[in-house]
């Protein structure tokens, strides 16, 4: 029978063949050497979180949710091991619980370990050394697409780890992960709002040099900046619980209400006073000095948010000494776009700070810092085929611009503006593709496409 997949934004639905859920590395073994009864495409699925069908397959999907144990916290190698389904919320509550955390905690909570380890990711508000989670990434250990039990470490082999950190599963599916971790900390965030206007490159400079990480929240032709660093006080620690609220909920569900409004007199004012009223909790939190919170604390759990709360987003990395001209031409971009077709995204545009990193071969910030430009919404149905518009549309805007983007988190992306933004590391990577599954086991039609290969009937 043919199941029925929908990934959390809705964006993506797949009908595999065979949907599966091991509970044991021999079980995977057994699905990857059975194509007869497992057909290919055989794609390993994490919380079916991301945004393009990468985890899609019309043959076999592997959920991986039956393998989520902690195997080893090691406060030696300062080092947590676990079962590549575990999420990583659940994941930061064991370490929680002896005083320890992740690196890097990016806010998603419901990522796995195994796309953790495997896949584009970002934080800014972690990222005081590296923000894409993969980077603190030691040991991996996978079944290969023939069944053959597998593991590379950066001791052992760095050069097949660099590749395999973005390798999204097309060398085999993951079964256990090493990260490393540190001791818990305290973190503060602050906020400065901006006028567009008045943002110069020599000033985000300067914030970048005198904080530890830094975010970015456009709304309208303001520019909120939030910083991050240590703290040693608390302040105001009421606040992260509203901040989790409005992300997992309230946002999206405010702004999915406003567009009830569309099409009537009321639409025009509504749209006119949604970016100031967004700002409201922004300049709030500027008033109120920020707040402060145990750094795995920022980390946001969707398990049980209602498709009324659900938003989408993409994102696109774009050098860093770049990203005024790059916002101002956005902010330019989006305005026009509304004129001609009447649709604007309804939540605020993020834009994350992160650091030079070679770390994995598709690293976006290979080349130097990035600070990306992330277009948030939450659809209606009816307003859906304007948000895949609108992805389309800046797709090709922040292609033209130079931007890079990530094969989890921009949708829509096609071979043309993949290969152009990695280059010859997309040569590579191909070929790499091609030699670690040459029976093409795992190859879905969204990476066939990309690496302009046959897909799998
Ligand atoms: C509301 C929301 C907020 C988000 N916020 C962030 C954020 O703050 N930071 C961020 O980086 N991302 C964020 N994301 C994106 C999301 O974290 C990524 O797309 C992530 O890859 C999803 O993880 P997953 O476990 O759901 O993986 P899936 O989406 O299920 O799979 C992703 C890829 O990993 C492969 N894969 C999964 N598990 C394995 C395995 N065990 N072995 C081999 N391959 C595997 C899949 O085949 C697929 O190619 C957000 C997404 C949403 C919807």
């Amino acid at each position: 029978m043919v199941a029925t997949l929908t990934s959390y934004d809705g964006g993506v639905v797949s009908n595999p063949q065979r949907l599966v859920r091991p509970q044991s590395i021999d079980e995977i073994q057994a699905i990857l050497r059975d194509p007869a009864q497992f057909p290919s495409p055989v794609r390993a699925m994490g919380s079916f979180h991301s945004l393009t069908p990468c985890a899609a397959s019309p043959g076999t999907i592997v959920d991986m949710s039956g393998l989520r144990q902690v195997q080893r916290i090691d406060r030696e190698s300062m080092t947590m091991t676990a079962q590549a389904g575990l999420q990583s919320i659940d994941a930061a509550a064991a370490l929680r619980a002896s005083g320890l955390q992740f690196r890097l905690n990016p806010e998603i909570g419901n990522m796995t370990l195994g796309s953790a380890a495997c896949c584009h990711s970002k934080d800014s508000l972690g990222a005081v050394e590296y923000g894409q989670a993969s980077s603190y990434l030691t040991v991996m250990k996978w079944v290969s697409p023939g069944g053959e039990l597998r593991e590379a470490s950066d001791e052992d082999e760095p050069a097949l780890l660099e590749i395999l950190r973005s390798s999204y599963g097309l060398g085999g599916i993951l079964h256990e992960v090493t990260f490393r971790i540190q001791p818990l900390q305290k973190v503060r965030f602050e906020y400065e709002l901006l006028h567009l206007s008045e943002l110069r490159q020599e000033a985000i400079s300067e914030a970048i040099a005198a904080n530890e990480s830094l975010v970015f929240w456009t709304l309208g032709r303001t520019v909120v900046m939030q910083t991050r660093n240590q703290a040693s006080t608390a302040r105001n620690e009421w606040i992260p619980g509203l901040r989790r609220l409005f992300w997992s909920r309230l946002g999206a569900t405010m702004a999915r209400g406003l567009a009830v409004t569309r099409g009537t007199p009321l639409g025009g004012v509504t749209d006119a006073l949604w970016p100031l009223a967004e700002q409201v909790p922004y300049r709030t939190l500027s008033a109120l000095g920020g707040f402060s919170l145990y750094e795995p604390d920022k980390m946001i759990d969707y398990r049980r948010t209602p498709s009324s709360g659900r938003y989408a987003f993409t994102f696109w990395a774009f050098p860093r000494d770049e990203w005024v001209a790059n916002l101002r031409a956005y902010v330019e971009f989006s305005e026009e776009h509304q004129r001609q077709f009447g649709f604007r995204c309804n939540l605020p545009l993020g834009s994350y700070f992160i650091r030079h990193d070679t770390s994995s071969l598709l690293s976006y910030s290979h080349e130097g810092d990035i600070i990306s430009i992330d277009p948030i919404h939450a659809p209606t149905r009816r307003d859906r085929p304007g948000w895949d518009r609108f992805l389309r549309a800046f797709n090709e805007w922040a292609a033209a611009r130079g931007g890079i983007p990530l094969l989890n988190q921009s949708p829509h992306v096609t071979r043309a503006q993949v290969s152009a933004a990695y280059g010859p590391r997309w040569q590579q990577f191909s070929q790499w593709v091609a030699e670690a599954d040459p029976e093409r086991r795992m190859l879905n039609p969204f990476f066939a496409e990309l690496l302009g290969e046959p897909a799998q009937a």
